[in-house]
């Protein structure tokens, strides 16, 4: 253990544990997995769409309920024949990013804020994910070098807000992203920049001193919005790394999905506020699923969110209560779902 260096090591880790290696620890085999859960009967030739592989980690597997294989959270990875349907409604740019990209991998739709796709490289694969149908070797920039993404943002001094995005941004070392802080401290008007990662949840040894160390030296504020579906996904390990965020001064909010059979019930939605708000972190977007091919089989019409959706907004103050959107394509902005 002692060549590692104490940076990289989860701060709060009783273990001392590199966060890299954690990850090469993740579950890459589903019949892995369902062993570990303690789940037979479950078909596991499945064949889902090979270019989205399987990946999982360590401490969300550990939050699946053994023996049950209608766990929610494992509901969310667990890969399915009916992904390899053709559905109609369902594209593979759902959301027509690939329409507003001025330069690879920089998305740039709506005012003041540009959203930048560092990695497509994820700790863990979302089957209802809108990202796995993207182009990330088309895409991908090496942000250290790239002088293109300075030059654009300095050009639009009505951007002040830089979003990281992914894949998850929190894949890349700690190196790779003092360069990107680097790059956003010569432009003055950039003011927040903004961490959108499924990591902090899913992989909580990430937060490290070393990457504190690293965001600290970007001279605006640093925002995290994590990407929590249901209140089983939190537990100690990853509320002790959003405490630890939290003290650092950073705020944290939080998006999720409605997704059918995972987290489609009032109930569900309201605990998960309750905790994600003694998380430190306020409950943001609820989405809608956006409409990609191979995700239909969790997707909820439009009448069934709106019913949970109400029926959450009776259960809950104000400052619980996350916006439902959806992302249409051509528009200034996330849609409001306005249900009455
Ligand atoms: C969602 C999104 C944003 C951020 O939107 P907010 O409403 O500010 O959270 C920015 N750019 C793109 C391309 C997005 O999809
Ligand atoms: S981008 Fe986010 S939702 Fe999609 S697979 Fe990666 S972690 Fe999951």
């Amino acid at each position: 253990m002692s060549e590692i260096p104490m940076s990289s090591v989860a701060v709060f880790s009783p273990q001392n544990r590199d966060w890299k290696s954690v990850v090469s620890e993740s579950f890459r085999d589903l019949d892995a997995l369902l062993e570990f859960c303690e789940i037979d009967g479950l078909r596991t030739e499945i064949q889902a769409n090979q270019e989205f592989t399987f990946r999982v980690t360590r401490y969300f597997a550990s939050l699946i309920e053994k023996g049950n294989a209608l766990d929610p959270l494992l509901l969310q990875v667990l890969p399915d024949a009916y992904e390899l349907q053709m559905v109609d409604g369902y594209s593979e740019d759902a959301v027509g990013d690939r329409l507003s990209m001025p330069l690879p991998g920089l998305i740039h739709k709506y005012h003041g804020r540009v959203l930048l796709t560092l990695t497509g490289a994820c700790a863990i694969h979302c089957r209802y994910c809108f990202r796995r149908h993207y182009p990330y070797s088309e895409s991908n920039t090496d942000y250290c070098v790239n002088s293109e993404v300075v030059k654009y943002l300095s050009r639009h001094t009505e951007v002040n807000e830089v979003i990281l995005s992914g894949g998850d941004p929190l894949m890349l070392s700690d190196q790779k992203l003092a360069n990107l802080v680097t790059s956003l401290n010569q432009v003055p008007h950039i003011r927040s920049l903004r961490i959108h990662s499924r990591v902090l949840s899913v992989l909580p040894e990430r937060v490290t001193q070393g990457l504190i160390n690293t965001l600290h030296q970007f001279r605006g504020r640093v925002v995290f919005v994590t990407h929590i579906n249901h209140p089983k996904e939190i537990s100690e390990p990853n509320q002790t790394a959003f405490h630890l965020l939290s003290q650092q001064g950073y705020r944290l909010f939080n998006q999720s999905v409605l997704l059918k059979r995972v987290n489609d019930s009032p109930q569900t939605l309201a605990e998960l506020s309750n905790k994600l708000f003694e998380s430190h972190i306020i409950p943001y977007y609820l989405h809608r699923l956006d409409k990609v091919q191979g995700a239909a089989h969790f997707d909820l019409t439009a009448e069934e969110s709106c019913r949970i959706y109400k029926q959450l907004r009776n259960r809950l103050p104000g400052y619980l209560l996350p916006a439902m959107v959806e992302e249409l394509p051509g528009r200034a902005s996330k849609t409001p779902v306005l249900c009455d």
